[in-house]
């Protein structure tokens, strides 16, 4: 059967029927009458606890700008970059040439080490946190320098400065920090960046900057930017507005920065309907306050069930959890994955804890419910 315009979009009009199903399956667990999620739910295919992706999805408005934009698939992007990057500007009070887009944030960490690592540099991290560039990094050649956070999971400001030398040409800061859900304090952060040495540009990570709670810790550098050229700050649409799917985010930094990382672009890496998505998703501020607002009751539920259980776990800023099991990881992730619940694979520097990210209710319920089957066992503190 030739597949028509018409035919497209009632197979686009079915599956949002299928989707909506299974919301209304699992609505009943909606917290405050909320309209909720796209996720299949238990019974319907793994619980997906492990990648620290919007359980809820886009909002209804940004589904509505991306069936339309469907239709525009079978061209590349036009002009559609330069009114994101413009939003994207007003927003932060910046002008567009500072602003590069990518296919995710993912890209912007590439793009980043690309531009300024290569033979003879090094990057500095913290250990643990997101990996992607140290990944990239290695890959490439480039030497890895981590830094173990403080005992209170912070980016251990002394000990990266004094790590920092001539061949540091990127340090990466990632606050809220993945895995641990963690903060950084500002003034470390401003501190750190004051002293160090002028060869080091400086990529702050604020991938979940949405859900941080009300705290005088933190200030996000787009907030309250520092006047200074080597600083670039990365941000997506993966995680509050929900369309990791879609791979697009941004990066904010000096206009020369901004150009010679949008030079390492992967050309028309970013589609029509992601740049028409994150448009729309941007314009939906009353989503973005909502879904923050979702995220920190879903955190306090999955802390109120951590403490019912006299689990421990590390105060999280994020959209995830990491929590220590007190029994071996090695047992409670298979355990999980046997009932077809995911969460993300065992983490090197922080060999006692298990990252989960936050569901649904009713998908934490499926969590709790399988945990609950787990064998009284001998306890790993
Ligand atoms: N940065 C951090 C800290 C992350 O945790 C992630 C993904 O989980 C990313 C960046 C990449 O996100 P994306 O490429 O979807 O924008």
């Amino acid at each position: 059967m030739p597949i028509t315009r018409r035919s497209l979009l009632h197979g686009i009009a079915a599956a949002g029927t299928a989707v909506a199903a299974g919301a209304r399956a699992v609505a009943a667990f909606a917290p405050n009458g909320l309209k909720l999620p796209l996720s299949a739910g238990p019974g319907s295919g793994p619980v997906l606890l492990n990648r620290n992706e919007n359980a809820y999805g886009p909002s209804e408005r940004v589904l509505a700008v991306i069936r339309e934009a469907a239709a525009a698939s079978s061209r590349y992007p036009r002009g559609e970059y330069d009114a994101l990057r413009k939003m994207i500007a007003e927003l932060h009070k910046v002008k567009p040439e500072q602003i590069a887009l990518g296919a995710g944030s993912s890209e912007i960490l590439r793009m980043a080490g690309a531009a300024y690592l290569g033979p003879n540099k090094t990057l500095l991290v913290p250990n643990p946190t997101y990996p992607s560039l140290g990944n990239y990094a290695e890959a490439s050649g480039v030497s890895v320098v981590r830094v173990p956070l403080t005992r209170t999971q912070e980016h251990d400001t002394d000990a990266m400065l004094a790590k920092a030398d001539s061949a540091t040409a990127l340090l990466y800061i990632c606050n809220p920090n993945n895995p641990t859900g963690s903060l950084t304090p500002r003034k470390n952060l401003e501190s750190l960046i004051s002293r160090l040495p002028a060869n080091v540009m400086v990529l702050i990570d604020e991938a979940y900057h949405h859900f941080v709670s009300d705290t005088a810790a933190y200030r996000s550098f787009l907030d309250h930017p520092l006047d200074n050229p080597r600083i670039i700050v990365a941000r997506t649409f993966s995680k509050i507005h929900g369309l990791a799917g879609l791979r697009i985010g941004y990066s904010v930094s000096s206009k020369d920065v901004a150009t010679r990382l949008s030079a390492l672009r992967l050309q028309n890496g970013v589609t029509i309907v992601s740049v028409k998505a994150a448009i729309a998703a941007l314009d939906d501020t009353a989503y973005v306050r909502m879904a923050a607002k979702r995220n920190s009751d879903d955190r306090q539920e999955f802390m109120n069930q951590v403490n019912a259980r006299m689990l421990r776990a590390i105060d999280s800023h994020a959209n995830f959890v990491l929590l220590n099991p007190l029994r071996p990881v090695s047992e409670v992730i298979p355990h999980l994955e046997k009932n077809n619940v995911l969460v993300a694979p065992p983490i090197p520097a922080m060999e006692k804890y298990i990252r989960v990210s936050l569901g649904t209710p009713a998908e934490m319920q499926e969590f709790w419910r399988v945990w609950d089957l787990l064998p009284a066992g001998k306890m790993d503190m």
